[in-house]
Order: structure tokens, then C-alpha cells, then sequence
């Protein structure tokens, strides 16, 4: 099966959690022992469960996910969750004329 950015990102979530085991990730989501353990370390995936490169869905490279100063979520760097943050409070900053004066 084709594995998305968003089974990638439940397995690290998962992973983050350290609550199941690889085996038991891999059975909840759906996917091979092997693919699991491959995007634990990081590892290119197995031929089969490649990630189409090129992807606009993903753009990033596989790498060892990284443990985030902001949200404290494993992720890969930069983590979009802490962007996406980020971009929220300048919004709502802006609102109140706040961050024109910094
Ligand atoms: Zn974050």
C-alpha cells in the first residue's frame, strides 16, 4: 500500500507516544512491521511502500524525526504544527495592532 504523509505522521506520533510497540502501531494502522520500523529510523522504506518523491503532499525527506522545542511533538524539522502556531498568534496579534509596534 502507498503510505502517505499522514500514516507516516500517525506512526511518529505513535512512536512519540512510546505507549505500543512497533507490532501493535503496525497493526493499528495497517501497514507492515517492516514500514514501521523503517520510518522509526528514518530508514528508506521498503520498495513497495515507497513515498512518491516529488510529491506536493510530501515535500520534506524522510529523516529521524526530531523532538520539538516548541510543541515537544516528534517531528520533522521545522515542525509545521509550531509554523502553523506561530502564524496564528502574529494573526491575532495583528488584530490588536500589537506586533506593528515590536
Ligand atoms: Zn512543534
Amino acid at each position: 500500500m502507498r503510505i502517505t504523509r499522514a500514516i507516516v505522521e500517525d506512526v511518529l506520533r505513535l512512536l512519540g507516544e512510546k505507549k505500543l510497540s512497533q507490532r501493535k502501531i503496525a497493526k493499528r494502522i495497517g501497514i507492515s512491521r517492516a514500514t514501521v520500523g523503517s520510518i522509526a529510523s528514518g530508514k528508506r522504506l521498503p520498495s513497495e511502500d515507497r513515498i512518491p518523491l516529488g510529491n506536493d503532499d510530501f515535500d520534506r525527506p524522510l529523516g529521524p524525526p526530531t523532538r520539538c522545542k516548541g510543541c515537544g511533538g516528534m517531528v520533522y524539522l521545522p515542525c509545521r504544527l509550531c509554523q502553523v502556531r506561530a502564524l496564528k498568534a502574529k494573526e491575532r496579534g495583528r488584530c490588536r495592532h500589537r506586533w506593528q509596534a515590536a
